[in-house]
């Protein structure tokens, strides 16, 4: 990527805007194409009005005829009325067009990235960072792909009203000073009319190049915006954060936040940043930018009206040139101030364009994975090696495994064994390093990759439930079979609580999306985790840690139901808690990356050297006394 600080050339600026619009078009095509045609609009019919009123002007003022004089105003009257019309028509188009708000929709273009990137890409540390800082941009100074509409917009809005501007005001450089208009003939002289042209456009160009250098602070700054934002949502907002109350009373935080809170000195404040960038530079910039589009108003009125008094064209023109000119210059004034804020938008897209152009690395083939009613499926291990992206150690080592579908199979270790990592090679969230995994025979990357993922049904440690309807967060979406739902939460242990909740299953977990939300203890989330998990019905089901946060009588309830709860399904149990290893028929024992033994548990535990007797010894004592 091109670094941030090199020179922003046009072609620069131009490929990251036209990228983004191209962008933008292909997704929400009236979206663009109706708030294109309504700025264009908006700015060339105001040339008619003026257009018109200078001929009513001119004919009161000169001939007076009152046939074209009615003639006139009801043409001006025809006009407005349909000029108002269309401009109704176009504001409601952007308006239906618009509805769900901008932001919603790049948001959209961020999410759809993420849900479809590798999932090794979402869990390295860089994209995080990336998208943390594109959504601060966007937030804090409305930097990115929102700017890039509104930009073009406005620019074209600006190319037009020159456009309709000069076509007005040309005519008033070339009507000539009628002879005998002594030294206001003066005003016909070439020099002085490339005089007071060069000089309305030198003007017209500074003012908003200084308002430009202005905004440039702004962008430049964004670092420091960004994180004042931070410290601001953190600090400012500690009191709502009911998470951590406890610990902010016990520990008295709000004096951290109150110390914030006061700070002078603290970004957004009267002594920080930008109330100094204000006083100073930024300020003076902005105030001297206004104050030369002053003197720009000054030096047309006293040409059109000395140009008037000399003869040249009578009071109509007066008022059409005042305002076309006006207008002519304030749209070369917003053409250089957007042409700016394009300018200044361009390192923030290309970091979103950083962010959308990851590659995705994950090889993806397009075996459909037989769908077999008797469900036996084989998985091998063949000399599975793998490294986390960026990690220089083996989580996992020259693992070599194979087990038959069907069984129940539970892998042990100590933490940090690399029990999780198995898991999530096995569901291909990531790849191996080295080896490779086989479904019956088969380099699990040749698979469909959806349809491989559609036959794992994984309870992980640090599972979430969604803020939604209880039966629609076990069955992942919003129509779903009810009895089914019904029967997993009855089968994963939560069918007691169920009956006593009012709305059974129709009730929203948690209180973000409704007031009548109930909250759930961490064993009741882990109960519909587990529902959840059997619904999808997946041939394979398995369960980290799965009773972890379940109380002693609950944990029992699963284990002695496991049989029921996974049925045909081939089980995978990740546990610390090897008593739960019985019920499983083959174990897998894990240490420091590799699978150090794997059998029974009769099998392992009379193996007096190995690990796994280690384990149970080490665990025994807890249980042996019961
Ligand atoms: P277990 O599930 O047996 O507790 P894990 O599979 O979670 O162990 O971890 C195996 C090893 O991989 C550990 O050394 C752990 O620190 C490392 N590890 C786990 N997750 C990551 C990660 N996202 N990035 C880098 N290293 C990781």
């Amino acid at each position: 990527m091109k670094n941030k600080k090199d020179k922003i050339t046009f072609k620069r600026a131009y490929a990251a805007n036209m990228r983004a619009m191209k962008l933008m078009y292909s997704l929400y095509p009236q979206m663009v194409s109706s708030s294109i045609s309504l700025a264009v609009w908006n700015s060339l019919t105001p040339y008619i009005g003026i257009y018109l009123s200078a001929l009513i002007v001119e004919e009161l003022s000169g001939g007076r005829d009152t046939d074209r004089l009615i003639k006139l105003v009801l043409v001006t009257l025809a006009v407005s009325v349909a000029i108002s019309l269309v401009t109704v028509f176009l504001n409601r188009w952007k308006n239906t067009q618009h509805s769900g708000d901008r932001w919603i929709k790049f948001e959209h273009i961020i999410s759809q990235k993420m849900l479809n990137t590798d999932y090794a890409n979402l869990a390295d540390t860089k994209t995080s960072e990336m998208l943390s800082t594109i959504r601060q941009n966007n937030n804090g100074g409305g930097w990115g792909l929102n700017m890039v509409l509104y930009n073009a917009e406005a620019m074209l809005s600006s190319l037009f009203t020159i456009a309709g501007g000069l076509s007005l005001t040309v005519s008033l450089f070339l009507t000539r000073v009628p002879d005998g208009a002594g030294s206001l003939s003066l005003l016909d002289n070439p020099f002085v009319v490339i005089g007071v042209i060069a000089l309305m456009l030198a003007i017209t160009l500074v003012a908003p190049m200084i308002t430009n250098k202005a905004e440039g602070y702004l962008a430049r700054h964004s670092g420091d915006h960004n994180l004042g934002n931070r410290l601001f949502g953190h600090f400012g907002f500690l009191g709502y954060n009911t998470d951590i109350s406890e610990d902010v009373r016990i520990y008295r935080q709000d004096i951290i936040s109150e110390g914030y809170n006061r700070d002078k000195k603290s970004t957004f404040s009267s002594d920080g940043v930008f109330a100094h960038l204000a006083r100073g530079p930024m300020g003076l910039l902005a105030a001297a930018g206004a104050a030369v589009s002053v003197i720009f108003t000054g030096i047309v009125y006293m040409f059109v009206c000395l140009k008037s008094m000399a003869g040249a064209f009578g009071l109509g023109s007066v008022t059409q040139y005042i305002a076309s000119v006006t207008k002519l210059s304030g749209g070369i004034s917003s053409l250089v101030v957007e042409l700016g804020r394009m300018f200044n938008n361009t390192p923030f897209l290309e970091l979103i364009y950083e962010f959308l152009d990851i590659p995705d690395n994950m090889y993806k083939g397009s075996l459909t994975v037989e769908k077999r009613r008797d469900r036996s499926y084989q998985v091998e291990f063949k000399n599975v090696s793998f490294k986390y992206p960026g990690s220089n150690t083996y989580a996992l080592k020259n693992v070599s495994m194979k087990f038959e579908i069907g069984k129940r199979l539970a892998v042990v270790g100590m933490n940090g064994s690399g029990k999780t990592t198995f898991i999530m090679l096995l569901c291909r969230l990531y790849d191996p390093t080295e080896g490779e995994i086989l479904l019956n025979g088969i380099d699990i990357r040749k698979y469909n990759y959806r349809e491989y993922m559609d036959i794992f049904s994984v309870v992980f440690q640090d599972f979430k439930l969604l803020p939604q309807r209880l039966g629609e967060n076990v069955a992942g979406r919003v129509s779903y079979d009810r009895e089914l739902a019904t029967d997993c939460l009855e089968k994963a242990g939560f069918g007691d609580r169920l009956e006593k909740l009012k709305d059974g299953i129709d009730t929203y977990l948690y209180k973000d999306s409704s007031k009548d939300g109930v909250n759930i203890s961490g064993g009741e989330a882990q109960k519909i985790a587990i529902a959840r998990a059997l619904y999808k019905d997946a041939p394979f089901i398995i369960l980290d840690e799965p009773t972890a946060a379940l109380d002693p009588i609950a944990e029992a309830e699963i284990y002695s139901k496991f049989d029921e709860i996974v049925g045909d399904k081939t089980a995978i149990y990740i546990s610390h808690r090897l008593s739960s290893c019985k019920f499983c028929d083959e174990i897998l024992v894990f240490d420091q990356g590799s699978v150090i033994q794997q059998g029974t548990h009769s099998e392992l535990v009379s193996n007096t050297t190995g690990k796994y007797h280690e384990l149970w010894n080490a665990q025994a004592q807890y249980y042996t006394e019961q």
